[in-house]
């Protein structure tokens, strides 16, 4: 499972957000709290068609440039 933070707009494994046992984490990149900030990956594909499986680390804006490929 994918996390994909709001603020900086990057996408994480879970595992890389939370220490073992917590429900919670943050985010590896810029430290937001993963429950305000912090979106399961399959809404942003659900919302703009990116692939299930997305890039580590990688830049995702919410509201992707038209014509933008992913
Ligand atoms: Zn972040």
């Amino acid at each position: 499972m994918y996390i994909w933070c709001l603020h900086c707009e990057c996408v994480y494994p879970s595992k890389d957000w939370r220490k073992k046992g917590q429900q919670y984490g943050f985010c590896p990149n810029c430290g937001a709290s993963e429950f305000t900030d912090g979106w399961n990956w399959s809404k942003l594909v659900k919302y703009n068609g990116y692939p299930k499986i997305p890039e580590v680390g990688k830049h995702y804006p919410l509201y992707p440039e038209s014509g933008e490929k992913f």
